[in-house]
């Protein structure tokens, strides 16, 4: 952690008491600020019980890294989409808050864009921009934090991005949200296209997060269709990455596999992933989440009728393979997996 950097989202007590201090302020301010904006993660012109020309001054110090470009909320009021501009480019990433009656997730990007050119994945579609650095991340939490009256307790780095493939700044968000935010690591689940030697990385963190795989395909043939890096680390080797993970964190590791109409989800496709993963010697198991594809522009694959995708994961359960089908939530305002930024443009 570098801390160099003064930011809203990541306000180290050090450099920002000698900040106060210089402004005249006594010393418990800065651990009150911290409080505020880090341990109960409120904007910063709620704090009150700050004299107004402190939180004015403090806004200018403290610059935020993100602008509010639009927020959609999906019509149950339950899922919420935030378009952001990078104050540094600007770039634009999305973010998505997910809330649940006790606890609420956010799925962060980790890249503007992304260079896995995944056929089905919009964000693929559009190749990569820049990586985020870790504050960029952060703040994506904190400013849905806001918006949402249940404590984020869950993050999922799920929204735009590989990042396995910009590993060290997604390292240093991970250890602000445990060590700043008081996250659980296990709450939080980093998702990866196959980045083997990432994987194995992760393998010899000692904070434990949770690790999702997209696989999409029960052989390399049909994989290296869909997900271009496959080329360059198959099946097999992704597979013993992610055993290392589920060994060393002595958690399930989670399979995610989008499942197209025709193309990977005939009887036959169930079949060989549950072979393939029944073998798979990862502690506790192998579980597929099948999320059934959202459409977007620049791929013609279609979602398969429902009957289609209880059907695979019946299959898939017959091996002992766990088999879940993921709730599409906010669909109505593009924010499900691999819609983002999608129509985020005005064109
Ligand atoms: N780069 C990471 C995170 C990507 S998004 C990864 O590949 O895991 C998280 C999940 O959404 C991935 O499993 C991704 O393959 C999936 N996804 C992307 N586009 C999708 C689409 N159009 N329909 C369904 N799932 C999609």
């Amino acid at each position: 952690m570098t801390g160099e950097r003064l930011t809203r989202s990541t306000p180290d007590v050090g450099p920002l008491r000698d900040l106060l201090a210089e402004w005249g302020e006594p010393a418990y301010r800065a651990t009150q600020v911290r409080d505020g904006l880090v341990v109960r993660r409120a904007p910063l012109a709620s704090l009150t019980t700050l004299p107004r020309t402190v939180r004015e001054l403090l806004a200018e110090a403290l610059p935020e890294t993100l602008v509010e470009v639009t927020r959609q909320t999906s019509t149950d009021g339950l899922t919420a989409k935030f378009l952001w501009r990078t104050v540094r480019d600007p770039a634009e990433i999305e973010t998505v808050l997910m809330r649940n009656p006790s606890r609420s997730t956010v799925c962060v990007s980790s890249q503007a864009g992304c260079a896995m050119a995944c056929t089905f994945c919009a964000t693929g579609q559009a190749g990569l921009e820049r990586h985020l650095d870790a504050v960029e991340i952060v703040e994506q939490v904190v400013r849905a934090q806001h918006a949402s009256p249940e404590r984020v307790s869950n993050v999922v780095y799920m929204g735009m991005g590989e990042p396995l493939a910009n590993y060290d700044a997604v390292w240093e968000s991970v250890e602000r949200l445990h060590g700043d935010y008081g996250m659980s690591a296990r709450h939080l689940t980093i998702s990866t296209v196959g980045v083997a030697p990432g994987i194995r990385r992760l393998a010899r963190e000692a904070l434990p997060v949770t690790l999702a795989v997209s696989l999409h395909a029960p052989d390399d043939e049909l994989r290296s269709r869909l997900v271009p890096l496959d080329r360059r680390y198959p099946i097999a080797e992704v597979l013993d990455a992610a055993a290392e993970v589920a060994g060393a964190h002595g958690r399930r590791v989670t399979f995610e596999y989008a499942v197209i109409d025709r193309v990977n989800d005939d009887l036959e496709h169930g079949h060989a992933l549950g072979v393939l993963l029944r073998a798979w010697p990862g502690v506790g198991g192998a579980h597929v989440n099948l999320i059934p594809l959202n459409p977007t522009a620049g791929f013609a694959g279609r979602a398969p009728d429902p009957r289609r995708v209880r059907r695979f994961a019946d299959v898939l359960r017959a091996y002992g393979v766990g088999a879940t089908i993921r709730r599409n939530r906010g669909v109505d305002i593009d924010a499900a997996c691999g819609q983002l930024r999608e129509r985020a443009r005005p064109s």
